[in-house]
């Protein structure tokens, strides 16, 4: 067996197990072969699973909470971007030695994204290895309700919540290639301890055409949305919603490369079509959301990314791809 000796149980036990009220639904809990659920009946069970290796998604030195948090947030952001509420998640965690302090830590960090992301842990798997966390998240949609990257359809609106480009200015100062500036704390906070849409999310679920949530770059998370739909896009730079922390740090059209190349922000991005566009807009603003038209889908095929003066900017590199040549053994931002 490749998994570690009895203090495998052990770790199970303090960290993980009755961590949590147990919802009622929630009828065989963490220490038997398998959790078991009831489902309610008008709802669909959507799943996703997303993994953070050490060297790869994190650097080294990052606190065990931050890693905890941010493994348990990316999954809840992609089930935010179908629409779906965020109900459990189990927990795979391979580590290369048992370090009490950092599995206390690790396990805070963990329940406290647990409670705001409302998710209750279920069960998982502890294995030796090299440091790798993996969740996989299970939320509840009203059946027929998921919204996919396929539906845009040429008119309709693009949307993107919050700041783009934060967390990649972040990872630049974590790994040092940046001053620390005033907006530091913000920056890193954001690569660090990102929050999921979630109720911008489940909202959108009754406007939106087509959803994602930007975890590789805009450029590369709209052309998904872009590919799956069958049609193009117009987005103007100028409309690249940024955060003044992030003005403070760098030139604006350094920031809007940032913003379209950057990713791991874990906003959403959304197309919502015209006739429902006002009200979209209307509901956002009485609910205090930050949500920014940027550009309209169209029928020709392609991204174009407009300057203020009509100009197109061509990118190079769209995004993060882990098997890409020119990303091999750079860390994911
Ligand atoms: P098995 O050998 O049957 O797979 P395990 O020893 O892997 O059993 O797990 C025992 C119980 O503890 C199961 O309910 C499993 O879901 C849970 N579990 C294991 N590791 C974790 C973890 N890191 N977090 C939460 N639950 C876990
Ligand atoms: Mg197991």
């Amino acid at each position: 067996m490749p998994t570690m000796s009895s203090g495998e149980f052990d770790i199970i036990r303090r960290y993980f197990r009755d961590r949590q009220p147990q919802p009622a639904a929630l009828r065989v809990a963490i220490g038997d072969d398998a959790a078991v659920l009831d489902w309610p009946a008008q709802q669909q069970l959507v799943v996703t699973m997303d993994t953070l290796n050490v060297d790869v998604h994190f650097p080294r030195f990052t606190a065990a909470a931050d890693i905890a948090w941010k493994t348990l947030a990316v999954n809840a952001s992609d089930l935010a971007a179908m629409g779906a509420v965020p109900r459990y998640f189990t927990l795979s965690l391979c580590l290369p030695a048992i370090d009490e302090r950092w599995l206390a830590e690790f396990s805070t960090g963990l329940f406290a994204a647990a409670e705001t992301c409302g998710m209750t842990l279920i069960g998982g798997d502890t294995t030796r290895g090299p440091l790798s966390l993996s969740v996989c998240a299970f939320g509840a949609l009203p059946a027929g309700r998921a919204v996919t990257r396929a539906g845009a359809r040429a008119g309709d609106l693009i949307y993107v919540t919050g700041t783009l480009g934060d967390a990649a200015l972040g990872l630049r100062q974590a790994l040092g290639d940046m001053p620390q500036g005033d907006g530091g704390d913000y920056l890193l906070q954001r690569l660090q301890r990102p929050t999921a849409r979630l109720a911008i999310g489940a909202a959108a679920a009754d406007v939106a055409s087509a959803m994602i949530d930007v975890s590789d770059g805009l450029a590369a998370d709209l052309g998904h949305i872009l590919h799956a739909s069958d049609v193009g896009a117009s987005v103007r730079l100028a409309d690249l919603p940024l955060s003044a922390p992030a003005r403070a740090t760098l030139p604006t059209d350094e920031l809007q490369l940032l913003a379209l190349t950057g990713g791991d922000d874990y906003e959403l991005c959304m197309t919502v079509p015209p006739a429902q566009a006002a009200a979209w807009e209307q509901r956002a603003r009485a609910a205090g959301w930050p949500l920014t038209a940027i550009g309209c889908i169209e029928a020709e095929a392609g991204l174009r990314l407009r300057r203020a003066d009509g100009s197109l900017l061509l990118l190079q590199r769209a995004g993060y791809q882990h098997f890409s040549a020119d990303t091999a053994g750079e860390l994911k931002s």
